[in-house]
């Protein structure tokens, strides 16, 4: 089993960052920052973890899976999971049914000015704000001294 290290910081840690429940009695699960959905397989070593209630993940997690099932869906055209497809596109789009013909719906065709048939896809805002929104609170829960660390080995940046 892969090991992650939770750089919560200390001041937040017992509660979930996103609805600020306490942690202690009830379950909680651990979160990556950033959604798994959006990182190849295997997962890095130094992904980083933060603890939120079970209730703040399950519901992101479907989320997560309807964010990465629209991101590739527009990005490759369509709805039937190609082998190019991202891993978390593809599964999600492959095991939900459902899902990608919720997002077929909301797709139009249209003719541009040379004549060319395109397609407009139209993302429930609601789910895409949940996983956007959600990455900058898990970032701001990590401790500055983490965020100081990644600073230092991906540029030049001092705190
Ligand atoms: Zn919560």
């Amino acid at each position: 089993m892969k090991r992650f290290n939770d750089f919560t910081d200390e001041r937040y840690k017992g509660y979930c960052l996103h609805c600020a429940a306490r942690l202690g009695k009830m379950r909680q699960t651990r979160d990556h920052v950033p959604s798994k959905v959006l990182l190849d397989h295997p997962l890095p070593d130094n992904v980083h973890v933060v603890d939120i209630c079970e209730k703040c993940n399950n519901g992101f997690s479907a989320d997560e899976e309807y964010f990465a099932a629209f991101l590739g869906a527009a990005m490759y055209g369509g709805v039937n999971p190609v082998p190019d497809m991202f891993e978390s596109a593809r599964r999600a789009l492959r095991g939900n049914l459902k899902l990608a013909r919720e997002i077929a719906e909301r797709v139009e065709r249209f003719t541009d000015e040379d004549g060319i048939s395109r397609l407009t896809w139209y993302p429930d805002l609601e789910r895409v704000r949940s996983v956007v929104v959600k990455m900058p609170g898990g970032t701001h829960f990590m401790s500055w001294d983490s965020l100081a660390k990644m600073s230092r080995r991906k540029c030049s940046f001092t705190l």
